[in-house]
């Protein structure tokens, strides 16, 4: 049988591992320059003043929520339709998750239920670019600055991508990113939050490090041994190694999104007036293409022949509501977001990474035009 092509996979070339290799042979393996010289690329790239670096988009996720003061019985709106980490970091901070059904046509989160799921104890709304396109952030930061919330981006898909014209990283009060190997730039495990606000990027450097501040005007203070820890932090350092990984593979994006604009062209084109629907595209956007989706009737027999033919076809996502952890512990129940699950009925992830060949993309759509 052929190999599975997987949904997701990385691209490494031989200058990955050279900037691999030169850390190893450095005096820094962790917390060195290679850390910042990530962040302030990465900064540059999407326009947002600070960038941490952290251990993945789950710590990320979490960071970002301390950083903006989530506590217990505050409550933090999640779209339903994302990966669990979106909603599970609110949870590790002892907040209620609020979820929020998605558009019917873009699975993005519908602003005007974010809007009437607001209550006395909202703190925070996050929004995921799913699949890699932008939420619909201008109506977003209006219900947020109208009732006086926190916006938080989960964009760990939508690396590269712009909604009217400014880039993901600026959209939200603070941008959280992944660099798991699926993602548009891997580091192994990695992730990174974004913000332009340098009183929450301190905090978010602190949380990293165990809440502690060794800034330089401390230690001139108190003297050369002296630090602080002001507060419950983690050790959520991403590495010197995966820092350069990173930084390397930051360079190939640009023609990364190309080739993952142009796979996604090809199966827009050949899905049109067929029967695996693909999902809407919103006006003004530039698309980053994490993910292709398609809603097909028979996707539960299509997924099964998809993959014996060797096709990684996935699922993304099980509203998170519908998990046991939810349902046990938060009451929540099938039904509370409706689009959502009619939704993840019918929706099939079909292989989308720059690596993949034109031949691949072929077989691909022979294949869901045939099972679909
Ligand atoms: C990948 C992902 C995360 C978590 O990232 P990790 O780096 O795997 O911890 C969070 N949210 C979404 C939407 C993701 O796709």
């Amino acid at each position: 049988m052929e190999k599975m092509l997987p949904y997701g996979h990385q691209t490494i070339d031989e200058a990955d591992i050279a900037a691999v290799n030169e850390v190893l042979r450095s005096d820094w393996l962790t917390t060195g320059p290679a850390v910042e010289r990530f962040e302030q690329a990465v900064g540059a790239y999407t326009g947002a003043a600070e960038a941490v670096a952290v251990s993945n988009g789950t710590a990320a996720l979490h960071t970002a929520l301390f950083a903006l003061g989530v506590q217990p019985g505050d409550d933090v709106i999640v779209p339903t339709m994302t990966f669990a980490a979106t909603a599970n970091a609110a949870r590790y901070l002892g907040a209620n998750v609020v979820f929020v059904d998605v558009d019917p046509g873009t699975l993005l989160i519908n602003p005007r239920a974010a809007e009437a799921a607001i209550s006395p104890r909202t703190k925070v709304i996050i929004g995921v670019d799913y699949a890699g396109q932008p939420c619909d952030w201008v109506p977003l930061r209006h219900i947020a600055h109208k009732h006086n919330l926190a916006l938080v981006a989960d964009a760990s898909h939508a690396l590269g991508a712009e909604n009217a014209g400014q880039r993901v990283g600026t959209l939200a009060d603070i941008t959280t990113l992944s660099f798991h190997p699926v993602k548009h730039i891997a580091t192994g495990e990695g992730g990174m939050t974004l913000t332009n606000d340098p009183a929450l990027a301190r905090r978010m450097r602190m949380f990293r490090s165990h809440g502690i501040d060794s800034s330089a005007r401390l230690r001139e203070e108190a003297g050369q041994w002296f630090y602080a820890m002001e507060f419950l932090g983690y050790n959520y350092r991403l590495s010197d190694i995966q820092c350069a990984l990173g930084y390397s593979q930051l360079q190939k994006l640009p023609q990364w999104l190309e080739r993952r604009q142009n796979i996604a062209a090809r199966y827009s084109a050949a899905f049109q007036n067929s029967s695996a629907q693909p999902l809407a595209l919103r006006e003004q956007v530039r698309h980053a293409w994490h993910l292709y989706v398609v809603r097909c009737k028979n996707r539960d027999a299509a997924f099964a022949q998809l993959r014996q033919a060797g096709i990684g076809v996935n699922v993304h996502y099980v509203p998170v509501h519908l998990h046991p952890y939810y349902q046990q512990n938060c009451g929540t129940k099938p039904g509370l977001c409706p689009v959502a699950e009619a939704a993840y009925a019918e929706i099939l992830t079909l292989p989308l990474w720059p690596g993949m060949s034109d031949a691949d993309v072929n077989r691909i759509i022979t294949a869901v035009q045939h099972f679909c």
